[in-house]
């Protein structure tokens, strides 16, 4: 039981849908268009709390459509705990659902310590492939990003593992590097480029292998100096248990838009913050400003992997940041209602 359990809220929805500047290589194909969704829940006093949905099924999120259909029958007025009650299960839209009622909980309570007050977290930035490298680091370097993702495993490993080393060779005092196969290696090259790592300041190799190869992965991050992390294996809560439960000793790569209840994602991060790292989804400010947010609640470390401005033109959604510090006034300062208002 939760205090605002009781409370009647009433739903609204706004579709949204934006091309990449540039198509974003996943699992299963090039990724062309981003399709979301944003919540505003309402109470009775025209207080309003924002939340977005952005699934990414290659994750193994429900889909756009579904989530579409989702909030078009959560239209209109309900108790919270029915609302939440609804929202599980669906990954995206219980997690829209949380990011929302948290604001509304801001909102109704006219608070106005926000989190991560007085702090500040580092942002990584991701580096483009091929030719366009080592200008991007430099400028980026230039502008006081310390950490750079970059995305392996595409090409051969030879030419792939010299492209990163021409960046190892050139990064600024303090940088490092994370590499992300979002799970396209198998098993030798993953331990070819774990032991390519070990010789660069690599903070970790990135779901090298497919989300279900469960003990390789293990044996993978046991035997190797580099640390290895996990994205694609994992959503929410229930993952990063089972995970714990099979003795995992590396990362975990966590995107809140897709994590489900915000609450029950802080219960798993509470006893070792140090292990994770929050990313983006690829979602607007509304998105990225509660994901933000709750990485400053979370008492995380590791930089945080929203340096993805570059992925959408200038359509005014916004949702990277484009700054290699952000301040917890900072993410205060977005106003969700300012991405509502523009669709
Ligand atoms: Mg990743």
């Amino acid at each position: 039981m939760r205090d605002d359990d009781s409370l009647e809220v009433s739903l609204a929805f706004k579709a949204y849908r934006r091309p990449f500047a540039v198509p974003v290589r996943t699992s299963r194909g090039l990724w062309t268009v981003r399709e979301g969704i944003i919540v505003r829940l309402e109470d009775g006093e025209g207080n309003a709390g924002f939340g977005e949905v952005a699934p990414i099924e290659a994750f193994g999120t429900e889909g756009f459509a579904g989530a579409l259909a989702w909030c078009a029958g959560m239209r209109g007025r309900r108790r919270v705990d029915e609302l939440r009650a609804a929202a599980r299960g669906r990954m995206c839209c219980a997690a829209a659902v949380a990011m929302a009622l948290r604001m509304l909980r801001r909102v109704r309570a006219a608070a106005t310590e926000s989190a991560g007050a007085g702090r500040s977290l580092p942002v990584a930035v991701l580096i483009p492939r091929g030719e366009a490298a080592v200008d991007a680091m430099r400028r980026a370097a230039d502008a006081g990003f310390r950490v750079f993702k970059l995305k392996i495993g595409i090409g051969a490993f030879a030419a792939d593992a010299a492209a990163v080393a021409r960046l190892a060779e050139r990064l600024p005092e303090g940088g490092r590097l994370r590499l992300d196969a979002n799970g396209g290696l198998d098993v030798p090259s993953a331990m070819r480029w774990l032991e390519f790592a070990s010789e660069w300041p690599v903070e970790f190799v990135e779901q090298p292998l497919p989300a279900d190869a469960e003990r390789d992965l293990c044996r993978l991050a046991e035997d190797h100096a580099t640390a290895v992390a996990l994205d694609e294996a994992v959503l929410g809560a229930d993952d990063i248990k089972r995970w714990r439960d099979r003795g995992w000793p590396g990362v975990f790569v966590v995107k809140p838009a897709l994590a489900g209840e915000a609450e029950a994602l802080l219960e798993e991060i509470r006893p070792d913050p140090d292990a994770f790292v929050f990313s983006s989804a690829l979602e607007t400010d509304v998105g990225m400003a509660a994901g933000v947010r709750l990485a400053f609640e979370a008492g995380v470390e590791r930089a945080l992997g929203y340096g993805v401005a570059g992925f959408f033109g200038e359509d005014g959604l916004g949702g990277g940041l484009r700054a290699p510090v952000v301040s917890g006034e900072t993410v205060s300062a977005i106003d969700p209602a300012r991405v509502w208002d523009s669709l």
